[in-house]
């Protein structure tokens, strides 16, 4: 078995591993950084479209690109996958049983969809009006289960634990769904249901009071604390614990034409099993600086790290900058600084046409980046989402290209 070294060594080639690699290849000036990439798949989805995909509104193949086209140049890919982490000497062994070493090591493999952590999941989805946008896979089904719903439908719409991706997105194809049986005129037959585990609608409460009136504009019933545990497709039944409340354990079962699933999600078990990790399985990283509380020249950011923010693309664009100038700093022999403010953004998709761009910071403190009413949502918006945000992603982000807009953090919440 080979053992090789990079300087600086990047776990999971996804939204955070592309983007840190393509801004340190940026700021290289003198070519010297020694770089590499450890991500075993060869495709690359830009998953926030999903939600689009889902409800007839984008088409599946402008999501995917060939990770081979995103690598940047001078950075090595490693198309293999980490089996063992070893910070304590500074190396990691791949599922080939290779080593490779590191000077800093940057991880963001991300989340796991746990399709088995619902009952009945697995082998109804894709079938039995049982879908998803989380994967590629499942994704177009869910528009094929909702165009073809008729009059009289029960849609259900479900949110497990945290921690997820996207946290609006779970209600996001719920908004879109409403719509789309509204403009096919058979919205006042049908009964739509989302049901989250969460206490609430959304984290930050200066958007949840908007989306809550959102939801009731579209007659969508929601209930809160309810987490999905058992599927019967043949009976086309769900079945839902209470997970608070006087009726806490208590469970209630519901017949469903179509269900859409938000599947449980943890981090890799290979993160989980390993020392840089928290009691919760996640990179366990300070919350500003993103440096690992115990390795030093360790880094984590995207959604496999342990910060308290929304985990999004959008807080990706955000972290990554922060990690790059950090490392940078420690080869040149400065300190870190604690530059990350939990920046997340949640682009709600609340009809076709319309989207309330949620941003925010820790403390979820309202934190818009254009001079429009936060609050509310509008068409520019909707622009944004369904075309700006994936040039953004594509051509800025993938390209390491830091000139973004910076979000107002003077912004008051009237209600708070
Ligand atoms: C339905 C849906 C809707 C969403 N909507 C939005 C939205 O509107 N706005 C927004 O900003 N975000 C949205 N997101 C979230 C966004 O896609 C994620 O937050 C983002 O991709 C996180 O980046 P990441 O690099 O941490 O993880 P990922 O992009 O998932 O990449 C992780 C990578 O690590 C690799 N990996 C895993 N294990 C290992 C291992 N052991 N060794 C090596 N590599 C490994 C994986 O193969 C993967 O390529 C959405 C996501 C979904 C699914």
């Amino acid at each position: 078995m080979a053992t090789t070294h990079h300087q600086i060594l990047i776990v999971g080639g996804g939204a955070a591993g592309i983007t840190v690699a393509a801004e340190l290849r940026a700021q290289d000036n003198h070519d010297i950084l020694n770089i590499a990439i450890v991500e075993p798949s060869p495709v690359h989805y830009y998953q926030p479209a999903f939600t689009l995909v889902g409800a007839g509104a984008y088409d599946l193949k402008k999501t995917r690109r060939d990770e081979s086209t995103l690598i940047p140049d001078g950075v090595t890919w490693i198309r293999d996958s980490v089996s063992t982490f070893a910070p304590d000497s500074n190396s990691v062994v791949l599922a080939s049983g290779n080593t490779v070493t590191y000077d800093y090591l940057v991880v963001c493999p991300g989340l796991i969809l746990n399709w088995d952590g619902v009952k009945g999941l697995r082998e109804n989805l894709g079938k039995n009006g049982v879908c998803s946008n989380y994967s590629p896979d499942t994704v177009e089904y869910t528009w094929e289960t909702l165009k073809n719903v008729g009059a009289g439908a029960k849609l259900l719409f479900t949110q497990p634990p945290m921690p997820i991706k996207c946290p609006g997105a779970p209600q996001k194809i719920a908004y879109l769904a409403a719509d789309s049986l509204r403009r096919r005129g058979i919205r006042h037959t049908c009964e739509v249901r989302f049901l989250t585990q969460t206490p609430a609608i959304f984290g930050v409460p200066f958007y949840a009071r908007e989306l809550v009136k959102i939801a009731a504009g579209h007659d969508i019933i929601v209930q809160y604390q309810h987490n999905l545990v058992e599927i019967d497709g043949a009976a086309k039944t769900a079945t839902f614990e209470i997970v608070g409340g006087d009726k806490q354990g208590t469970r209630i079962t519901l017949p469903f034409d179509m269900l859409h699933v938000t599947p449980p999600q943890t981090t890799p078990s290979q993160l989980k099993a390993s020392p840089l990790a928290n009691a919760a399985g996640m990179t366990d990283v300070h919350a500003n600086s993103l440096q690992h509380v115990k390795y030093k020249n360790v880094f984590g950011l995207g959604d496999a790290a342990s910060t308290a923010n929304s985990k999004t693309a959008a807080a990706v664009r955000k972290q990554a900058p922060v990690v790059v100038r950090n490392i940078l700093h420690l080869l040149a022999g400065g300190a870190v600084e604690e530059a990350y403010d939990g920046y997340a953004s949640c682009p709600l998709t609340t009809a076709y046409g319309k989207t309330l761009m949620a941003e925010f910071i820790y403390g979820g403190k309202p934190t818009p980046t254009l001079p429009l009413n936060p609050a509310k949502e509008n068409h520019i918006n909707w622009l944004i989402k369904t075309t700006g945000l994936p040039i953004l992603y594509w051509d800025w982000m993938l390209k390491g290209r830091i000139a973004f807009p910076k979000h107002n953090t003077d912004f008051v919440d009237p209600g708070a």
